[in-house]
């Protein structure tokens, strides 16, 4: 093999692998280096793939159990096969990865297997299973390397009792007490898996309220619903000590406000305080310049403070720690590496907590709007008063768009809807087109479906809903 690429890539995660693509699109010679066994990185293998499988199939458990038998579909006697729905989980992982490995094929990337690290700007040194040593010379780098999760300081993760997303995936049999540290996206889909399988779930967060960062509106109301749905949380808590006795977890926790102390024994403890970049020794050796939470600095054009040498994805320091997110900097990096405009917009990312309901956002929220003294006009619209949402009893939820004051422009959407994952999309391209509220008002949206309640949500910035 020539040992010479125009673009090396370190991680195949949805940054890097849609890098490569992308790259080999251009007409670069790529090669791809990943350490794991299999490509894709933390979101095929350990992340949105294997948390949506599990959280469609217990929806669907839980469904069969609780649902349908008031639809007409009388149901005995449904059992829960753990061991079988985790084999489907690991089919679905194991096709989209397989399904990776054909692109590469496809599009001639070189898949080089080990750990890469970058031995200098324009050399990536690859040491594989054996502890093989190859170099290879390259134009440009791209450093694609992802993040992992991260712990508590003084509770050590041992992906048994005390387990990270990775361990909570994998679990053999649906644990009696589940404590889940940490009340944001991945802490309460995970959640809401375990309680659907019979656990019995409390959420310990530090916070005053669960996912940081959405809208309040959104939150408050999301906590209704977990809280209608059986799991239980600790709001306002700081977890000061987790330890393992004779086969189970004890937690320690102070309530910050009233200074009491609680301790509560379980099965399994989730630590889902979120994730870290993964930095390698390579990136520290070479002096590339880190933020203060250790993640790689870029510029607009995702160099990093060493030209030649870029950064994507979960371990650069711009924009939220998404699939997604990484995705496009894959792509916009190539193109800007080919000499083109390759941009990503950071101000419409949609993000989505795939529970049931679902939650979605893009765009600001009504505190960050106020925060920088941007005044709005807000519409919204509830799912009770949806159609279609009403057919399928899923009427909990609403819509609310939030547009600028003067200009009527769209500046944040926020929905709690049993599809507001698929719906959003339709928000993240009119925010895209600079929409008006007024713009998807008079968009004709087909009836009847939940989207209607986005048009209705819109009609409400100017208070003229039709059906409220
Ligand atoms: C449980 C869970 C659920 C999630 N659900 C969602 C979701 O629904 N939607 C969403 O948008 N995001 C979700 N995420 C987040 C998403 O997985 C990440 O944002 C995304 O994977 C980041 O992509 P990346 O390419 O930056 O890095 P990663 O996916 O982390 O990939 C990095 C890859 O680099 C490899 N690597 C690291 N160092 C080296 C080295 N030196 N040499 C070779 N290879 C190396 C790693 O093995 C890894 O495979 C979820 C995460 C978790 C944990």
């Amino acid at each position: 093999m020539n040992n010479n690429f125009d673009v090396i890539i370190i991680g195949s995660g949805p940054g890097g692998y849609v890098c490569a693509i992308r790259s080999a699109q251009l007409g670069f010679k790529t090669a791809c280096v990943e350490s794991r066994k299999t490509l894709g990185g933390a979101c095929l293998n350990v992340g949105c793939i294997p948390s949506k499988s599990l959280l469609h199939s217990s929806e669907l458990y839980h469904k069969a159990q609780k649902e349908f038998n008031n639809l007409g579909i009388e149901t005995t006697n449904i059992k829960l096969n753990l061991s079988k729905m985790m084999n489907n989980k690991k089919k679905s992982v194991q096709i989209l990865t397989k399904g990776i490995e054909f692109l590469f094929k496809k599009n001639k990337i070189t898949h080089l297997k080990g750990k890469g690290l970058i031995s200098s700007k324009n050399t990536v040194t690859v040491i594989d299973n054996s502890n093989k040593k190859t170099s290879y010379t390259t134009k440009n780098i791209v450093i694609a390397t992802g993040s992992e999760p991260t712990s508590l300081p003084g509770i050590i993760i041992d992906e048994k009792i005390i387990v990270s997303s990775t361990g909570a995936l994998s679990f053999d049999k649906v644990p009696k007490e589940l404590i889940v540290i940490g009340g944001g996206y991945i802490g309460l889909e995970l959640s809401s898996v375990w309680k659907r399988l019979g656990a019995n779930v409390m959420v310990i967060e530090f916070l005053d309220h669960i996912i940081p960062g959405m809208d309040k509106n959104i939150s408050t109301e999301f906590l209704k619903i977990l809280n209608k749905q059986g799991i239980n949380f600790k709001l306002e808590s700081k977890v000061t000590r987790v330890s393992v006795v004779k086969n189970k977890a004890v937690v320690d926790f102070t309530n910050k406000k009233s200074l009491r102390r609680e301790r509560i024994e379980c099965d399994k403890v989730l630590i889902a305080v979120g994730r870290k970049s993964n930095i390698g020794e390579d990136v520290t050796k070479l002096d590339i310049k880190l933020d203060n939470q250790k993640k790689i600095q870029v510029n607009e054009k995702f160099e990093t403070s060493i030209k030649n040498i870029y950064a994507i994805g979960d371990v650069i320091d711009k924009g939220p720690m998404l699939a997604h997110k990484a995705e496009d900097e894959g792509i916009a990096v190539a193109e800007i590496i080919a000499g083109q405009a390759g941009h990503v917009n950071y101000n419409v990312i949609p993000a989505v907590i795939y529970t049931s309901p679902e939650v979605a956002m893009v765009g600001k929220t009504e505190e960050q709007l106020k925060k920088e003294n941007i005044k709005y006009n807000v519409g919204k619209f509830p799912f009770l008063a949806n159609s279609r949402a009403k057919i399928n009893n899923e009427t909990e939820g609403f819509v609310k768009i939030i547009s600028d004051e003067k200009t009527d422009k769209v500046l944040g959407v926020s929905m709690i809807s049993a599809v507001a994952g698929t719906m959003i999309a339709e928000l993240a391209l009119a925010m895209e087109f600079g929409a008006s509220a007024e713009d998807i008002a008079r968009t004709c949206h087909a009836h009847p479906t939940h989207s209607e309640a986005v048009k209705e949500a819109a009609m409400a910035v100017d208070k003229r809903p039709i059906h409220f």
